[in-house]
């Protein structure tokens, strides 16, 4: 007797599903982290594999574009617009509005409301709390497209403290050599920075070339990193007994060699990943990560409670086979253009 409601509900992908440009909403007519340059796009984030230059209209938080324009040389060709945490903005037929994704300054979860329906977009995303921005809010939704990056069972971070604690246990044990610390540019550096503060470290840190741009805008931002300077300016600095922060790929290159008998550390969420930690040359591997680890991945998916998972960027099977196995109707979604800028 009962009419079924399944002809009237709406299929999410008919009006958000995957193009080779990227994740395209087609009742806003925009794409959400294009791998190419498009008329209109969603940003999730500041990395390179979400972020690129040449879009007509860029619309994401005022972090981001920040971001965006210290990377991009201002981007005088893109049309900007910001859009703060909890605002909301129409484009054509959809209501899209930012929460925060806990991953770096400014990243958000981009929220899609479209006839009654809503899909999030989360981006790339942590549950564990980091210093240098607000913590990830879980929106009910029907659609959680989720990422996957450390979507093995096996993964499992350690505390933060507990791996910074080896940083300075390691720079007391050895006061004559210098600590080359690999992080990556945009976040991963700003938040080893402040994890040290927050142990009491409060000598000067030092800091690559390659780093200095994107500290000085997490500071106009409002995140004190506290004593940092490049080591270019330093000319009778020995570094000994310093920390130095530097580029992953700087550990192995000349730039290197100045320094007195380093003893290299990588931060990394592959970190726990030998082989990788090996291939980086990393002597004291430290996991930190800016993704979710499987606990934090599942318990997400619990928190958000969407009746609908699609995953993307990274392990898809092992989350795909989780979520179905609590009922979820999950499956991969396959995107253009990702990497994996933590590794
Ligand atoms: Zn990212
Ligand atoms: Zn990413």
């Amino acid at each position: 007797m009962a009419i079924t409601t399944a002809i009237e509900t709406l299929n999410p992908r008919t009006w958000l599903y995957p193009t080779p440009r990227g994740l395209y909403c087609e009742p806003g007519d925009f794409y959400i982290d294009p791998a190419f340059a498009v008329p209109r796009a969603v940003i999730t984030h500041g990395h390179g594999d979400h972020a690129r230059p040449g879009h007509r209209k860029a619309l994401a938080t005022p972090e981001t574009l920040a971001i965006m324009r210290t990377r991009f040389q201002d981007m005088p060709d893109t049309d900007q617009q910001a859009l703060k945490y909890g605002e909301s903005v129409r484009i054509g037929e959809v209501e899209v509005c930012f929460a925060p994704a806990g991953h770096i300054l400014g990243s958000a979860q981009a929220v899609l409301a479209y006839k009654g329906q809503r899909i999030v977009v989360s981006g790339d995303y942590k549950r564990r709390p980091d210093p240098t921005c607000p913590p990830f809010e879980p929106v009910p939704c029907d659609v959680f497209i989720t990422e996957a990056t450390f979507a093995l069972p096996v993964f499992h971070h350690p505390s933060d403290a507990g791996e910074i604690g080896k940083l300075l246990r390691s720079v007391s044990t050895f006061p004559e050599r210098t600590h080359l610390v690999g992080v990556y540019a945009l976040g991963k550096c700003q938040r080893v920075i402040r994890l040290l503060r927050e142990s009491g470290y409060d000598k000067r840190i030092w800091l690559h070339g390659g780093l200095m741009s994107l500290c000085k805008l997490y500071q106009e931002h409002g995140v004190d990193l506290g004593d940092v300077a490049p080591v270019s300016e330093a000319i009778l600095e020995t570094f000994k007994g310093a920390i130095v922060l530097c580029p992953p790929s700087a550990i192995a290159d000349r730039w290197s060699r100045r320094f007195a008998d380093p003893i290299a550390a990588v931060c990394s969420g592959w970190m726990n990943v030998r082989a990788r930690a090996r291939q980086r040359g990393a002597e004291l591997p430290l996991v930190i990560s800016d993704h979710a680890d499987w606990p934090e991945l599942t318990q997400t998916l619990k928190d958000v409670g969407a009746p609908k998972v699609w995953v993307t960027h990274g392990r898809e099977e092992a989350l795909v086979h989780y979520a179905r196995g609590i009922g979820i109707d999950a499956e991969a979604l396959h995107l253009a253009g990702r990497d994996e800028e933590d590794s």
